[in-house]
């Protein structure tokens, strides 16, 4: 087993990461949750597979536990879904000293953890991430919420979980193009943080792509202990946390313009690390040679590179819209060689338009 500290003072937690131990849930959970109810909240295809093996886990603990389904999807992370936790939660009397177990992927786990912030003013909240982008990235830093139709995550709280339980065996009943999705989330960290783990993906990832548990358990806690570093340095995002966000101003315009239907939230990301990187060389930032290197891990991981069928004016007017806009400005996470970002908000819409462009089929 392996652990994985998130240091935030008396927010502190471990992340724990095996494989086929969903079992052994309620084990672990005794001491840091309270013998008060639990409630798991989980999506319809994660729960088919995972929640009765879940509940059972806690119910052998003695954790009183219930169970809400909620429809799959990334258009069903609304405040609408989060209103049907809270009517499950008031009308079964959830006390303050409850629990919210997220069983899902990244949607259960920004729905849940919303729940969890904001139910009489905050409940106990656990994290079992189901998919690989969020046994990766969204389980861990406390990032909770939900989208709106102006805009995506643009309600939301920071609420960290009291544990995170990363059960890898899970992944093998993920569809490939979610693994692949998730995998977007990996290369960023590599761009943003650490060429030698970006070089490690490029030579490994025909293996994670084929399932390679082995190298696949690896990025994993790799990608938690970067994550863990930039969150412990910098819990809300008041500096380095933003270099998280690569390829996520136009990922998200892109998921936004769409209906959060038509591009998985990693396939947009993955669109928007290559417009990041072109915008880096029109600024004379980056070489023409790093981003064939992007380009051909994030083509070998079978994500998408192009834009299809939107128009670039409308990607620049939606990003003008993002949360993350001061003072008007678009802000960008841009490499300035593999494993180094920097944040700028002086690009040019004339460049946004042109490398939009450059990037659409
Ligand atoms: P998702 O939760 O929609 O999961 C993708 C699909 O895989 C769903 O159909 C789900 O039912 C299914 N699935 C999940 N685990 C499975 C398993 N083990 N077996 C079979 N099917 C499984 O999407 P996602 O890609 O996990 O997460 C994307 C979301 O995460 C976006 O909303 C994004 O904004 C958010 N996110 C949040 C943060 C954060 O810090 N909070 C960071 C990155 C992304």
């Amino acid at each position: 087993m392996e652990k994985v500290r998130v240091n935030l003072a008396d927010r502190s937690y471990d992340i724990l990461i095996s494989g086929g131990w969903l079992d052994e849930l309620g084990r672990h959970l005794r001491g840091i949750v309270p013998s008060e109810k639990i409630l798991v909240v989980t999506d319809s295809r994660v729960g088919k597979l995972y929640a009765d093996k879940t509940v059972e886990s806690l119910r052998k603990e003695d954790f009183p536990t219930d169970i809400i389904t909620l429809p799959e999807g990334e258009e069903n992370k609304t405040l609408d879904t989060v209103e049907r936790i809270y009517n499950f939660l008031a009308d079964n009397n959830f006390p303050r000293r409850a629990t919210l177990v997220a069983l899902g992927g990244g949607v259960v786990g920004d729905i849940t953890g919303f729940a969890a912030a904001t139910y009489m003013r905050g409940v106990n909240f656990v994290q079992i991430p189901t998919s690989l982008l969020a046994m990766v990235d969204s389980s861990v830093g406390g990032k909770t919420g939900v989208n709106h139709p102006l805009g995506k995550n643009l309600i939301g709280a920071f609420y960290q979980p009291k544990f995170v339980f990363i059960d890898t065996s899970l992944l093998k009943t993920l569809a490939p193009e979610e693994f692949y999705a998730g995998m977007a989330e990996v290369i960023k960290y590599g761009m943003i943080k650490n060429e030698a783990f970006f070089e490690f993906l490029s030579d490994e990832m025909d293996a994670l792509v084929s399932g390679d548990m082995k190298s696949i358990n690896t990025i994993i806690k790799r990608c938690c202990e970067i994550k863990a570093e930039v969150v412990s340095e910098d819990e809300r995002e008041a500096g380095i946390r933003a270099i998280l966000n690569f390829g996520h101003t136009v990922g998200h315009a892109i998921e936004a313009l769409t209906n959060y239907h038509k591009y998985r939230h990693g396939e947009a990301v993955a669109i928007g690390m290559i417009a990041a990187s072109q915008i880096a060389i029109k600024m004379g930032m980056l070489s023409e040679m790093e981003v064939q290197r992007l380009w051909q891990v994030v083509s070998r991981a079978k994500l998408p590179y192009r834009l299809l069928e939107l128009d670039p004016i409308d990607i620049v007017e939606r990003m003008k819209k993002d949360k993350k806009v001061r003072s008007e400005k678009i802000r960008f996470v841009l490499p300035r060689q593999i494993g180094e970002t920097v944040i700028r908000d002086d690009v040019s819409e004339q460049i946004m338009i042109d490398v939009l462009n450059d990037i659409r089929d």
